[in-house]
C-alpha cells in the first residue's frame, strides 16, 4: 500500500527545467529530482526517470536516450513532459491518481499552447482541476512573502534554463523579464571554454559539478582549485586538469553579466512607487542559480539593491505551489485564468 494513497488527490507540482518538485497536500514535498527521462529509441519505451535518468545521461549506447523535456526554456517536448508529468503523478499516487486537485507552477512567459498543453497532461494523468501559478509568484509566496500588499517585491528566480526576474504587487505581476540565461547557460560556457581553451572535452554533468562546486560570482576569500577529467580532443584520450576558481569565475562572468543586465531592464520597467519599496526591501533570490557563490553580492554591487538569498532557493516555488493548494480560497487571484476555446 502507498505511503501516500491517504491524501494523494491534491497536489503541487514545480515544473521546472532542471528539478520536478511534487507537495502533497497536508504532507509537504514528496519528490525533487532532476526533469529527465531516459527512453529506448528502438522501443519508444520509457526506460527511467528522474535521478535515475540523470545517472544515465552521458553514458548511454545508442539504443537509450536521455530527454530533458524543458530544457531551452519553456517547453521543447511535449510529448515528453507529458509522459514525466504522468509519472512523477504516479510515483505519489501508484494505483491511481483519482485526481481531484493539481497546481502547477510554470514559467511566466508561458504561451496559451503552453498553459493548454500543461493543463492537458495533467488532465491526461487523471486531474480534475488544474490550476497555474505563475512561478516568480509562486516563488515569491514560498519564502513567505504576502503577495497580496501594495508594497512591491522584485524576485528573481534563476533555475536551469531560465531566469525569471518580476515584480510582484496586489496578487500580481506588475512588470517581468524572462531570460533564456539560467544555470544550464552556465554549464555549457564552461563546456565551451575547456573545449576551446584547453582541448578538453567535459560531460555536462561533470561541467555542472565544477559550476557547483567552485563557480562563484566574486573573488572568494579563499580562492579554490579542482581536478577535472575530460577526453582530450587531439589524442582522444582521457585525461585530468587542474582548475580553479579564479578560471571557472572569468567563465561565468559573462552569463552573470547578461543576466544582471535582466534585472537593470525590469527595475527600468518598475513604476516609481513600486521601485521605492524595492530600494527598501531589496532582490529575493531563488532557484539553484540562487546558489552561485557570490551571486547575491555581485547583483548588490551592481544594482545597488540588498540582495537576499530565499531560504532553501530550491524549493521556494513547490513551497509556494503547496501553500497555493493548501489555501486555493486566499490565492485566488494568482491563478491564471484558462482561456476557453
Ligand atoms: P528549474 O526551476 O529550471 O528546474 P532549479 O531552480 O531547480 O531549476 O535550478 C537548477 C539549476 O541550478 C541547475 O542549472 C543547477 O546546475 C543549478 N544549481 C544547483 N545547485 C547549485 C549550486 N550549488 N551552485 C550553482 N548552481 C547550482
Ligand atoms: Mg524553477
Amino acid at each position: 500500500m502507498s505511503l501516500f494513497n491517504i491524501f494523494n488527490n491534491e497536489i503541487a507540482i514545480d515544473l521546472g527545467t532542471a528539478n520536478t518538485l511534487v507537495y502533497v497536500k497536508h504532507k509537504g514535498i514528496v519528490i525533487n529530482e532532476p526533469s529527465i527521462v531516459a527512453i529506448n529509441r528502438r522501443t519508444n519505451k520509457m526506460m527511467a526517470i528522474g535521478r535515475e535518468a540523470k545517472e544515465m545521461m552521458g553514458r548511454t549506447h545508442d539504443e537509450i536516450l536521455t530527454v530533458r523535456p524543458l530544457k531551452d526554456g519553456v517547453i521543447a517536448d511535449f510529448e515528453m513532459t507529458e509522459l514525466m508529468l504522468q509519472e512523477f503523478i504516479r510515483k505519489v499516487s501508484p494505483a491511481r491518481f483519482m485526481g481531484k486537485r493539481v497546481v502547477v507552477g510554470v514559467p511566466s512567459g508561458i504561451t496559451m499552447v503552453e498553459q493548454r498543453a500543461v493543463r492537458d497532461s495533467a488532465e491526461h494523468a487523471g486531474a480534475k482541476e488544474v490550476y497555474l501559478v505563475p512561478e516568480p509568484m509562486a516563488a515569491a509566496i514560498g519564502v513567505g512573502i504576502e503577495v497580496d500588499q501594495s508594497i512591491g517585491n522584485m524576485i528573481m528566480d534563476i533555475g536551469g534554463g531560465t531566469s525569471e526576474i518580476a515584480v510582484i504587487a496586489l496578487n500580481g505581476i506588475v512588470c517581468d523579464t524572462s531570460l533564456r540565461i539560467a544555470g544550464d547557460e552556465l554549464t555549457r560556457s564552461i563546456i565551451q571554454y575547456f573545449r576551446i581553451q584547453h582541448n578538453l572535452l567535459l560531460g555536462e554533468k561533470t561541467a555542472e559539478e565544477i559550476k557547483c562546486t567552485i563557480g562563484s560570482a566574486v573573488p572568494l576569500p579563499q580562492e579554490i582549485t579542482m581536478e577535472i577529467k575530460g577526453r582530450d580532443i587531439v589524442s582522444g584520450i582521457p585525461r585530468t586538469l587542474t582548475t580553479d576558481s579564479t578560471e571557472v569565475r572569468s567563465i561565468l562572468l559573462n552569463p552573470i553579466a547578461k543576466i544582471i543586465e535582466g534585472t537593470k531592464a525590469t527595475l527600468e520597467h518598475t513604476p516609481p512607487e513600486l521601485a521605492s519599496d524595492i530600494l527598501d526591501r531589496g532582490i529575493i533570490l531563488s532557484g539553484g542559480g540562487a546558489l552561485i557563490k557570490g551571486l547575491d553580492e555581485k547583483i548588490k554591487k551592481e544594482t545597488g539593491l540588498p540582495v537576499i538569498v530565499a531560504e532553501d532557493p530550491l524549493t521556494a516555488v513547490v513551497r509556494g505551489v503547496g501553500k497555493v493548494l493548501e489555501n486555493l480560497a486566499k490565492y485566488q487571484e494568482v491563478i491564471l485564468k484558462a482561456k476557453k476555446y
